[in-house]
């Protein structure tokens, strides 16, 4: 009985001790949002899905939204 309370107080001390650390490690690389102009979505700044317009880079969920504001930059820019 008592060896099972230790068992069960050791892989709590365990299992709190991998959640923290988890989380730290989260914070530590969160990857910068940017907002995609188009639908609104908040997005990670992927180059590959970014835009220049008038000095500002513009960052995108999707292909579709990239091309969407390439056709017209002026109607999503602020
Ligand atoms: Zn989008």
């Amino acid at each position: 009985m008592k060896r099972t309370a230790l068992a069960m107080i050791l892989i709590l001390v365990v299992t709190l001790a991998s959640v923290s650390g988890f989380s730290q490690a989260k914070k530590a690389d969160k990857p910068e949002k940017a907002k995609d102009p188009v639908c609104g979505l908040m997005v990670d700044k992927d180059p590959k899905l970014s835009s220049a317009h008038k000095g500002e880079t513009y960052y995108f969920c999707s292909k579709t939204d990239l091309e969407e504001f390439r056709k017209n930059p002026a109607k999503y820019a602020k």
